[in-house]
């Protein structure tokens, strides 16, 4: 494939930023990518699975001659990022992130933008309850979807440019307001998280249920919630707080459904029970035929044992 950047800088490169820089090498799209990570051991281990080309410790150093700087940390972390890369960034550089969160970045890195740098945050709807070089893999990308939340004076051209590079990665490119994103994104998936953590924390504080009873009966459907409660402390406690407004307002929502569902159960109310779960399982039938989850029992879990 055509190279797309003379060079990438990666700031980051757990789940995320090695799955981006395996497909930067994959597919030919650059003619340097320098990977940059806080910490000696995953610089080490970026290094040892061959990601780029440099390497360093030092994000200031990293976007010194890049025409694309993608920032795959924390997004808690994104102002201090952007603060320690801002001085160095080259004019005309287009800087993007891919967290999960977009007002917070967009408030903590849009002040340290330099004129001349194009600045367009972005995030894949894409990844899994993994995390570090190790985890990231080609294809984590392809059929999803990836939501850019330009600012109002972006440039067309840089922006096309974004949206190319993320069309190769076989992401499909919607443009998004970033309050809206965030509202979105609490509904699909902060809360699924934030439930699932409490699921998982209740299970384990209940005395009637033995630990090991909820282990060995978890493919009932607890097991499902644990891949999500299994996902990154880190991440999640950053996406808690820096999207604050919207997640407490679905969780409201969420509240007022649920006492519903308690009161149709307590009062023996079959008819709205019946409704509601009829409702909910077209939900995942269009799921499905959008292409965005595989028709297989299970997700498919019996026919892989079966292999
Ligand atoms: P990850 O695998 O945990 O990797 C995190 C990377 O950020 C590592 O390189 C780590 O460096 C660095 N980092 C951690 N804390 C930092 C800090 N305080 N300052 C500077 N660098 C720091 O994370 P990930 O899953 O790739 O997530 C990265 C971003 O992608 C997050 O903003 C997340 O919201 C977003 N995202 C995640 C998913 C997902 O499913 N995981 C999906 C879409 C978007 P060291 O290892 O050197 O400490």
């Amino acid at each position: 494939m055509a190279k797309q950047f003379e060079t990438i800088a990666l700031i980051g490169i757990g789940l995320i930023g090695s799955s981006i820089a395996r497909e930067i090498k994959d597919k030919g799209l650059a003619g340097s990518v320098t990977v940059s990570t806080r910490s000696e051991a995953t610089l080490k281990r970026a290094q040892e699975l061959n990601l780029g080309d440099r390497y360093t410790t030092s994000a200031a150093e990293a976007v010194k001659d890049a025409d694309l700087v993608i920032v795959s940390v924390p997004v808690g972390a994104s102002g201090a990022v952007a603060a320690e890369i801002a001085a160095n960034l080259k004019p005309g550089a287009i800087v993007t992130d891919v967290g999960s969160t977009k007002g917070s970045v967009i408030a903590q890195m849009a002040p340290h933008m330099p004129q001349g740098v194009h600045f367009i945050p972005g995030h894949p709807i894409a990844g899994t309850e993994y995390s570090g070089p190790d985890a990231g893999f080609i294809g984590l990308f392809k059929g999803r979807w990836c939501i850019l939340t330009p600012l109002p004076d972006t440039d067309e051209a840089a922006k096309a440019r974004l949206r190319a590079f993320w069309e190769t990665l076989g992401s499909m490119v919607d443009d998004m307001d970033p309050e809206h994103h965030d509202k979105v994104l609490a509904i699909v998936s902060h809360l699924p998280h934030i439930i699932a953590y409490n699921i998982v924390g209740t299970a384990d504080d209940l005395e009637a249920v033995t630990e090991s009873e909820v282990i060995k009966y978890s493919a009932s459907g607890f097991r499902d919630f644990t891949r999500l409660a299994a996902s990154d402390p880190t991440m999640w406690r950053d996406v808690c707080l820096h999207n604050k407004d919207a997640i407490l307002e679905m969780l409201s929502r969420f509240s007022e459904d649920l006492a519903y569902l308690q009161r149709a159960i307590r009062w023996g109310d079959g008819d709205k029970l019946f409704d509601l779960f009829t409702r909910t399982r077209a939900i995942r039938r269009s799921i499905v035929q959008a292409g965005q989850d595989t028709d297989m029992a299970d997700f498919g879990r019996h026919a892989m044992d079966q292999k």
